[in-house]
């Protein structure tokens, strides 16, 4: 077995963060934007909070009418980031206001998604899977790995932080011929978003089962006949991963922050 339970993992790393806030005059500080009042944002919201919280980040979470414009929320934006370590906006935004433009707005020190191009961090998606690999002991080096799915916040990051970890990746999408890869891999990794997507019955290397997908209200992978087979669960999964890369995330900006005024200090 490579893979390690994913809970017991990530209440370790959190309590570590917990012992580390611990008693801080001003601790790490995050504000959430939220444009509407979707109801999965409104589950992630509240479970980035209730993260934030027990590892002692101060996070609070904004919350704006659809109605608000495309520039009134940059004023928002403008004013919040000057307040907090980390701002992140909240997936999806209603049509009228350009995702770019809105991320475009937060600083790169203090994107803590990870999607600006700029970004000093990586996305939560991706890294917290390496982080993940990592304290499996799941050696990249020499590694083929299969990613399933080319977006821009898991696919393209993933592949790359792999690559640069020195594995060989093949990054299919949906013209790839996924047979010619599935049964060479050491590693598959899925992030399609497609419920009963990926047979796993003659898999036998460890899969990471990134989708989210809803059937019939509950909450499944992209994986199916995964008895007796390592693959990581949904839910409790990729998504705890992902929560835990993003507190890890301000950790580092708040890090970064009090870097750069020792280094403005040490100028002065
Ligand atoms: P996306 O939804 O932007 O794109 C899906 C990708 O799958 C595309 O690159 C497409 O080429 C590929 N694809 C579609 N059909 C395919 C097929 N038949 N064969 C091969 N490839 C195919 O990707 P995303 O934003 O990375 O999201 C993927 C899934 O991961 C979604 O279910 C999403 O909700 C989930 N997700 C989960 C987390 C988490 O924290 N667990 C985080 C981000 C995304």
């Amino acid at each position: 077995m490579v893979l390690r339970d994913i809970k017991s993992y990530v209440n370790l790393r959190k309590h570590d963060m917990k012992v580390k806030l611990e008693g801080m005059e001003f601790p790490p500080s995050l504000a959430i934007i939220q444009v509407g009042d979707n109801e999965a944002s409104n589950r992630y919201v509240r479970n980035k909070l209730k993260d934030c919280e027990e590892v002692g980040i101060a996070a609070h979470a904004y919350t704006y009418s659809v109605e608000i414009t495309e520039f009134e929320l940059l004023e928002e934006i403008d004013h919040l980031v000057s307040f907090y370590d980390g701002v992140i906006v909240q997936l999806p935004l209603p049509p009228h206001i350009r995702i770019e433009v809105a991320q475009a707005a937060i600083p790169p020190e203090k994107d803590v998604d990870g999607f600006r191009h700029d970004s000093p961090f990586n996305p939560a998606t991706p890294s917290g899977i390496m982080n993940y690999l990592d304290f499996c002991g799941f050696d990249l080096e020499g590694k083929e790995v299969m990613v399933i799915g080319r977006s821009d916040i898991v696919g393209k990051p993933l592949a790359k932080m792999m690559i640069d970890k020195n594995a060989t990746v093949t990054l299919c999408h949906s013209y790839s011929k996924l047979s010619n890869h599935l049964h060479s891999s050491d590693l598959i990794v899925s992030a399609v978003g497609k419920p009963k997507f990926l047979n796993c019955y003659s898999i036998h290397v460890p899969v990471i089962d990134v989708g989210i997908n809803f059937v019939d209200g509950k909450l499944v992978g992209d994986c199916f006949n995964t008895e007796g087979r390592e693959v990581t669960p949904v839910p409790g999964g990729v998504g705890l991963l992902t929560r835990l890369a993003l507190l890890e995330n301000v950790m580092k900006a708040k890090e970064l922050k009090d870097g750069q005024m020792d280094k403005s200090f040490t100028n002065s």
